[in-house]
C-alpha cells in the first residue's frame, strides 16, 4: 500500500490518466464511484494549457479537480519527446544536458523544461507523486545515441532529486518521487540506468520507453514476447523494497502478466480512449474474444457493430456501474454511434469499473 496526504493506494493498482486536466466524458465523482483510488495527470498540459501558477494560487490540482485522492503527476517529458518525433518539430525541439527545449505548436512560443522546472511545476500543481525528467530512447538511435540518453537520463534525475528535496525537505507528509529506467531494448543498458538510478535512492522506479498500447515497438519481429521479457527482466533489477510503475500499460492481460513479475502501479488511456469508441471490456464469456493470462481471463466487444443492435442485456451482467444498471447494450450501441455525450460517459464509466474491478481480483488473489 501506499499511504500519501490524500490517501492510500492499495497496490497493484491502475491510474487512470487524466489528460489535459480531465477524464474525458467523466466527471471525478464518476471516477471516485468506480472504486478508483489514485489518478495520473499530464504536467506540461496542465502547465500550457492552465498554468501552474494559477493552480498554486488556486489551491492546488485536488482542489481545482474536486478530487481528493491521490494524483500522479508525469515530468512532461514525454509530450515534448513525442513533439521531437513528430512532423511539427523541423529540428526545433533540442534536447541538450540543461533540459528540453521546445517550440509549441500551436502557439509558435518557446519554451525550456528543465529537470529543475518540471519538479517546481509538479510541486506547484500539489501531486502526492512526481516523476523525475527523463530521456527516453528512440526505436532506431545508434549505440552511442543510446548511451548519450542514458547518461543524460541519470544526471537530470540527480538534479531533480536535489530540486526535490529543496522544495519538500520542510514538509511532514512529502510527496513520493519515482525515477525512469531507460535503455530501450538492451539489457546492458537497462541495466546500467537501473544501478546508476538505484544509487540516488528513489521511491518509485519506473519503466520508460514506449507505451505498449500504440503498436509501436521496438522490435517488429516480435512484437509482445519481446516487452514481456524486457518488462520481466527490468523488474528484476529493482529490489522489492522499492515501488515500480510500469507506466502505459496496458490491456488487462499485460497488467495481469506485469503484476505477476513484480510491477505495482499501471496507467493508460486504453479503458477511456476505448469507451469513447466503442470498445468494452466485459467478463469473461460475455463479449466476442476471450484474452487471458493464467486464471484472469476477460472479454472485448465492439459495441457500434450490428450484432448489438437488438441486444437488451446489461453491458456485463456481472457489473454494478451506472452503465451497466441502466442502460441495454442497443441503447448504448445508439447513443455512441451518434457521439451523444450521455453514452461516452456511461461507457467510460463502465470501462473504468471493468479495470478498477480487474485490479481487485488480481489484488485479491495474491
Ligand atoms: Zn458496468
Amino acid at each position: 500500500m501506499i499511504q500519501t496526504k490524500h490517501g492510500n493506494i492499495n497496490l497493484p493498482a491502475f491510474m487512470p490518466d487524466a489528460t489535459y486536466g480531465s477524464i474525458k466524458a467523466a466527471s471525478f465523482k464518476d471516477v471516485e464511484k468506480t472504486g478508483t483510488e489514485a489518478i495520473v495527470t499530464t504536467t506540461l498540459h496542465i502547465e500550457q494549457k492552465i498554468g501552474s501558477l494559477y493552480i498554486k494560487e488556486f489551491g492546488g490540482l485536488h482542489k481545482f479537480f474536486g478530487w481528493n485522492k491521490p494524483i500522479l503527476t508525469d515530468s512532461g517529458g514525454w509530450q515534448v519527446f513525442s513533439l521531437i518525433q513528430s512532423k511539427a518539430d523541423k529540428g526545433k525541439n533540442k534536447i541538450t544536458d540543461l533540459g528540453c527545449s521546445f517550440v509549441n505548436p500551436n502557439t509558435g512560443e518557446h519554451s525550456l523544461l528543465t529537470p529543475e522546472s518540471s519538479q517546481v511545476i509538479q510541486h506547484n500543481l500539489g501531486a502526492d507523486i512526481v516523476t523525475v525528467l527523463d530521456d527516453p530512447i528512440l526505436g532506431d538511435a545508434s549505440y552511442a545515441q543510446r548511451k548519450e540518453c542514458i547518461r543524460i537520463n541519470t544526471l537530470w534525475a540527480k538534479r531533480s532529486k536535489k530540486k526535490f528535496d529543496e522544495l519538500n525537505s520542510h514538509l511532514k507528509v512529502k510527496p513520493l518521487i519515482g525515477a525512469v529506467i531507460q535503455g530501450g531494448n538492451d539489457t546492458e543498458l537497462r541495466k546500467i540506468s537501473a544501478e546508476e538510478l538505484l544509487e540516488l535512492d528513489f521511491d518509485i522506479y519506473n519503466f520508460g520507453g514506449m507505451p505498449l498500447h500504440t503498436g509501436i515497438t521496438w522490435l517488429t519481429d516480435s512484437k509482445k514476447g519481446f516487452y514481456h521479457e524486457m518488462l520481466e527482466y527490468v523488474s528484476s533489477l529493482i529490489p522489492n523494497t522499492k515501488l515500480k510503475y510500469a507506466m502505459g500499460i496496458g490491456q488487462p492481460d499485460d497488467i495481469a502478466f506485469c503484476v505477476d513479475v513484480g510491477w505495482d502501479l499501471f496507467d493508460t488511456v486504453l479503458p477511456t480512449r476505448n469507451a469513447r469508441h466503442g470498445l468494452i471490456y466485459v467478463s469473461e464469456g460475455q463479449g466476442e474474444e476471450t484474452k487471458k493470462y493464467k486464471s484472469f481471463g476477460y472479454d472485448t466487444l465492439h459495441l457500434k457493430t450490428e450484432r448489438y443492435k437488438f441486444d437488451d442485456k446489461p453491458i456485463d451482467e456481472k457489473c454494478s456501474c451506472e452503465a451497466c444498471s441502466t442502460v441495454s447494450r442497443a441503447y448504448l450501441r445508439h447513443l455512441i454511434r451518434i457521439g451523444e455525450a450521455s453514452g461516452l460517459r456511461l461507457a467510460t464509466i463502465h470501462n473504468l469499473q471493468f479495470y478498477a474491478d480487474w485490479m481487485s481480483q488480481i489484488r485479491q488473489s495474491s
